[in-house]
This record gives C-alpha cells, structure tokens and sequence, in this order.
C-alpha cells in the first residue's frame, strides 16, 4: 500500500450504523459449527450481489456448509483479505439468559451467540462494502468467509486455497478475531488427535487370555503426561500466558464394565504449540510409545491395535520480520499497544503459511466468546467502523 489512509472518519457513525443492522440479520442464523451455515451464506450473498458483487461459495465434502470468497476492486492488483468464520460455538448447555440468537441491545452492549467471536468483524466488513467503488480502488478487498473454525479451522484450507488459485497474492490478510482492536502477530498451533486402543476381550481374572486395551491406553497416556510437564518446564515463549506448549487429553473412552478385559480404549488429546516449537519434536516420545504399544500387541491377534488420526492440525502464527499485515494493520487500528500473542489457535497460521502476511485484528474482547450472555460492547463496533473507514480510504488512495 502506498501513504497513508486519509482519516474519513464521517463515515464512521453510519458503517457503525448499517454494521449493527447486519450483526441482527448474522446473529438470527444458528450457525453452531455442528448445524449448516447456509442460510447465513445465502443472505451475506445475496447482500453482495445487491452490491453489485459477486461471490463464490466453496462448500464442505457433503455441501451441508459453505466458505465464501469474494473480490472487490482490481483483481489483477495486491489487496487486502479481510476474513473471519461464520460458525460459532454450542449454547446448549450455558444459562443464557436471553435469547442467544436474537441481538438485543443493553446498556451500550449488543447481545448474542457470535457477537464477539466473530460475526461483528464479518457484518463491519458487509457494511463497507457499499462504500468501495471497484472504479476507483487502487487494491482489491477480498472477503474471505469460512465455516467450522471453531472445531478445528476445518473450512479455511479450502478458501485459501481458492484465493491462491484464482492467482490473487494479497499484501496482506488481517482475520478479525476479537482482539478489541489490538493487533496480534502471534498465535499458537492446535494438533487434535484422537487415539484409538483395540484389545481383547477376556474376563478380568484372565488377563493372560486378552489384551485390557485401558492397561495399554495407560502407557500412553504417561507418556502425554510426562510431555505436558516437560513442555511446561523448558521450551518457553514469555509472550503467551501460558508461554509454554500445552498438553491436555480432552475425553477418554475405555472397557465397559469392572470384570472384562476393556476391548477398546479411545482418547483424544489437545497440543498448543508456541510457534518456535516444533511438533514432531514435542510428540517423539508419544510416537515412540505407540510403537512400543503396537509391538506389544503384534502376537495379540489381527483385530488388536493401535490408531492415531489427526483431528485439527493449525499452524502456528509466528512473528514477521517488518510485517506487512502489522505495518497495515497499525494504520488502520487506534490501538497504539505494540503487536502482541494470544494462546488460542486461529485461522491466521493458515493464512500466513499460504505465503500470506497475516495479523489478526478484530472487535469484541476474547473473554467474552464462548460464554454464555456473550456480548460486544458499542464502542467496539464503532472502533471497528473507524477501522473499516480508514480502509476504505486506503484502498482508494492513489
Ligand atoms: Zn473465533
């Protein structure tokens, strides 16, 4: 981007304005990531193309879910990916204590499922939308919209994909997590994986007629134990809170009653990789204890086994010498703090390993995502809208 964004802040008040107007329409649609995000898709496309802009879903194996991609201005030229997730997090469950799906406005904060994380940074980007002049824009905006973020950045391989293969090269892409406008430049890796036991069965005074797939389970999951303590006495990132790589075994699965020799055993366990961290190293001593497992099952018969899938696996977003993303994004936001890291995973490391410069900037605050009564305050729409003012004006500067 050449000079600086001339401050147009008048149109800040009425994006705000049209930006709430949008958040009620993306707040009304139940986009938990376990549901279709269709309906949500089908309106964010039609408003493009009242605009005058058209859209390209790329939808999920079976078609239930959709990302959408959209390219405003000179394709041909370097622009700016603006991008979020349309899915959000469960509400069964939680004491809500209104209506998660429909937005109400109390006290100077909007509320609802999603209004922090992060349908507000996707409607602020909708409500700009009418102020970029493809005729007169100097960069391109691609909006870049995915599904299933929050099980494991499923959906956003694919848009990236398509992004890349449609020949754009953005300068750079700025995700709208809800940082309250701070600019984050770090994030961790996410590697789910799930690990399925198979023994014998036998009864349990038995055991040398079976194999317990717990008792070999067992072995295993030490071995995840003594990772999580290692990884948290060395390796350390000062910048992360907790800055160090986690290790957790989320669900465990095993037997099915006190005297049977457990047939099978099934956990999945959790690890957040600071980003100078390299996965292959922090595992070896699990792999190696899978290994050891399988040799010991090797004369237990054909059906006994050990499995590991890998259910999630997002790359860490690491720090950029002289950013762009950074450069642009401090242009752009008020927040004066220096770039920061934030423990949880996002869609950012996939942007930035498609060869991306890559920040993540958003309205909302992170504590209030996932909660029940989640909520955005006012002021953050309106920070966001002077955010989105000034990238209008940047993207139409000479
Ligand atoms: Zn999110």
């Amino acid at each position: 981007m050449t000079g600086a964004p001339r401050s147009d802040d008048n149109l800040a008040p009425a994006l705000a304005a049209s930006a709430i107007e949008i958040l009620a329409r993306l707040i009304a649609f139940d986009t938990t990531s376990s549901a279709s995000n269709l309906a949500l898709i089908d309106y964010v496309e039609a408003y493009l193309a009242e605009h005058g802009v058209a859209a390209r879903r790329i939808a999920n194996a079976d078609g239930s879910k959709a990302n959408l991609l959209a390219t405003i201005g000179p394709a041909e030229a370097r622009g700016l990916v603006l991008s979020g997730h349309t899915d959000v997090v469960p509400v069964a469950g939680q004491p809500w204590s209104r209506d998660p799906f429909t937005l109400a406005e109390h006290e100077g904060r909007l509320y609802g499922r999603g209004t922090a994380d992060m349908k507000s940074f996707i409607a602020l980007a909708l409500a700009a939308v009418p102020y970029l002049t493809p005729r007169a824009m100097t960069r391109p905006v691609h909006l870049a919209f995915s599904y299933d973020e929050e099980i494991g950045c499923l959906g956003a391989p694919d848009l990236i994909d398509a992004l890349v293969a449609e020949g754009h090269r953005p300068v750079a892409a700025i995700i709208g997590e809800p940082t309250e406008m701070a600019i984050i430049n770090s994030h961790k890796g996410i590697h789910l994986y799930e690990v399925v036991v198979t023994g014998r069965e036998a009864h349990s005074s038995l055991v040398h007629e079976g194999v317990s797939a717990n008792m070999i389970a067992i072995g295993i999951l030490s071995v995840l134990g003594r990772i999580a303590e290692s990884e948290r006495a060395d390796h350390r990132d000062a910048r992360f809170d907790p800055p160090w790589s986690t290790l957790t075994v989320g669900t465990i699965h095993g037997g099915t009653a006190a005297n049977i020799l457990a047939r099978e055993c099934r956990f999945t366990f959790d690890l957040r990789t600071v980003p100078d961290r390299d996965v292959d190293a922090v595992l070896a001593p699990f792999w190696a204890a899978v290994e050891d497992a399988r040799t010991r099952l090797k004369d237990e018969g054909e059906e006994t086994g050990v499995a590991v899938q890998v259910i999630a696996e997002v790359p860490p977003l690491r720090r950029e010498e002289e950013g762009a993303a950074e450069r642009l994004a401090a242009m752009l936001s008020e927040v004066a703090a220096p770039a920061g890291a934030v423990s949880y995973g996002a869609e950012a490391g996939q942007f930035q390993t498609a060869g991306m410069s890559t920040v993540i900037c958003g309205p909302g605050s992170i504590v209030q995502a996932h909660r029940p009564d989640e909520y955005i305050e006012v002021a953050q729409i309106e920070a966001g809208a002077r955010f989105m003012s000034r990238l209008i004006a940047m993207t139409h500067a000479e």
